[in-house]
């Protein structure tokens, strides 16, 4: 028997673990007696403590468990059984997991890994307690396209810069090609019964679980279908318009990509299977995915980021960060004044998705002119988000407090009401999220000084001063 377990990778399609392990389990009844039972069992382990720890928001609790939900459907029609673990915090799964292997006599596990730091020393202890008590350990790399590690540079270090980075990837995969992982055949039935999902893990049942389940159904055949009308009827238009949050011109796959429901390679050869020659791989939209990637290579690569480092300590041992929270709280909830900064903030505390120009403003906002903690900010963006994902939403923070690899220059600081002119011209993603603005003509409805007409609060900064301080600051050696 062979044990699989699902973290972040919810899907049956284009997974390597779940597939290797079908084989072996195939090739094993083949060479052995017929009679013996082979096959695969799949384990989820169920750990609100850690993920309490680890700041993941209730919407994407709540959107894992309705995809497990979806996935434990498919599983059982290829036969596999879907086990469930109550582990808490990440130390304690070990020797449950161990349990259930020998209570099933599996002789290996499976795993697609999970590249940020707690995850791997989770592995790392699963592994060392499965091999001591003579079991295999099986881990794949499903998660992004080109796996952690591969690309270096030409003295054999990693790449910093995102630019050369992308080179490296667009030739890599150009020279190797995509090929996805197929569905395992059905197996025969075990004699084992899935276990009940619960459908609100106990810890999270106070906190408001729920996630617009119009907007975000659960499924990989819903995640396919989006990536399909995406690549249908937006993909070519996508440079142009991605910028403009009022433009559903995006792809909104985040959340299924976060949790593994979509694979970043299935992306890819979506897109592939669309085009002709390969332009297509210089593309904005395959250049969105490798920043996916370049992240997570980061993760692997320069450990230090896993523990809120900064990737340049040098320019943030610059900065005094302000320990504001009267500043802090009206960013939270989307009351500094500044149109689109509120309407991205509403936007995220309803619906638990920000379009992501509207990130990179509010996130600008919050470390260059209000001068708050990246880490703050970061935290907030983790505790509320469906696609809250560690790797990007530090790299996506630390860009913007230019502190990150590749970051932005420090001198850049986003104007927001020049953002909102050149990116939201009609206002109408602001009227959306802040509909008291909508009464107002659509000049002022952009304009800070103009709220207090509809009893919205005037601008808790001054921006030309907040600027002018900040540079000062950044450009202090
Ligand atoms: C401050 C900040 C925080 C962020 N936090 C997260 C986060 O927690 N989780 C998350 O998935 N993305 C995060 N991003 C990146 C980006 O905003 C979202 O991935 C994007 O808005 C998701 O929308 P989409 O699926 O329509 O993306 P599309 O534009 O359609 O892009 C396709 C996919 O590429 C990936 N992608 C796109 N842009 C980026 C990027 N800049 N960095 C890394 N991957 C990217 C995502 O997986 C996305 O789904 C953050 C960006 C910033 C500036």
């Amino acid at each position: 028997m062979k044990l699989v377990w699902f973290r972040n990778d919810l899907r049956v399609r284009d997974n390597p673990a779940l597939f290797q392990a079908s084989e072996h389990a195939r090739k094993n009844y083949f060479h052995s007696e017929k009679s013996k039972i082979s096959g695969v069992i799949a384990v989820v382990t169920f750990c609100p403590q850690q993920w309490l720890q680890h700041d993941e928001s209730p919407s994407k609790v709540a959107f894992w468990l309705a995809n497990l939900a979806q996935l434990k459907l498919e599983l059982n029609a290829l036969n596999i059984p879907l086990k469930i673990i109550n582990g808490d915090l990440f130390s304690s799964v070990g020797s449950l997991l161990l349990e259930l292997a020998k209570r099933y006599q599996c002789s290996g596990l499976y795993v697609n890994q999970e590249y940020c730091l707690n995850e791997q020393r989770r592995d790392d202890q699963v592994e060392a307690l499965f091999k001591q008590n003579g079991l295999n350990v099986y881990r794949c790399h499903g998660d992004t396209v080109v796996a952690p590690g591969l690309l270096l540079n030409q003295s054999g270090k990693p790449y910093k810069v995102f630019t050369p980075f992308s080179r490296a990837w667009r030739s890599t995969f150009l020279a190797n090609g995509i090929q996805l992982f197929p569905v395992p055949e059905i197996q025969a039935p075990l004699n084992v019964e899935s276990d009940p999902i619960t459908l609100a893990v106990d810890f999270f049942q106070d906190r408001s679980m729920g996630f617009d389940q119009n907007t975000w159904s659960a499924g990989a055949d819903v995640a396919h279908q989006k990536l399909q009308d995406f690549i249908n009827t937006s993909v070519n238009q996508y440079e142009n318009n991605r910028d403009y949050p009022s433009l559903n011109a995006t792809s909104s796959l985040s959340p299924y990509l976060t949790i593994g429901v979509l694979s970043a390679r299935q992306c890819i050869a979506g897109l592939s299977s669309y085009s002709e020659g390969t332009e297509w791989v210089d593309s904005q939209w395959v250049t969105e995915i490798i920043w996916r990637d370049f992240y997570r290579h980061l993760m692997v690569l320069f450990p230090q980021l896993n523990r809120w480092e900064p990737f340049k300590p040098e320019v943030e041992s610059r900065i005094v960060w302000r320990d504001d929270n009267y500043l802090f709280d009206a960013w939270c909830h989307g009351e500094t004044g500044f149109p689109l900064v509120d309407a991205g903030m509403k936007q995220l505390q309803k619906t638990g998705w920000m379009h992501n120009r509207v990130r990179m403003v509010v996130a600008s906002f919050l470390t260059k002119l209000l001068r708050q903690d990246w880490r703050k900010g970061a935290r907030f963006f983790m505790q509320h988000l469906i696609d809250g994902d560690f790797a990007s939403n530090l790299g996506g923070w630390q860009w913007s407090a230019s502190v990150g690899a590749d970051a932005a220059p420090y001198f850049r600081i986003f104007n927001p009401t020049r953002q909102a002119e050149r990116f939201d011209p009609k206002g109408e993603y602001i009227a959306r999220w802040v509909p008291e603005l909508e009464k107002l003509p659509v000049k002022q409805r952009l304009d800070p000084m103009s709220g207090h007409l509809v009893g919205r609060p005037s601008p808790i900064i001054d921006y030309k001063l907040a600027r002018a301080e900040s540079l000062e600051i950044y450009n202090a050696y």
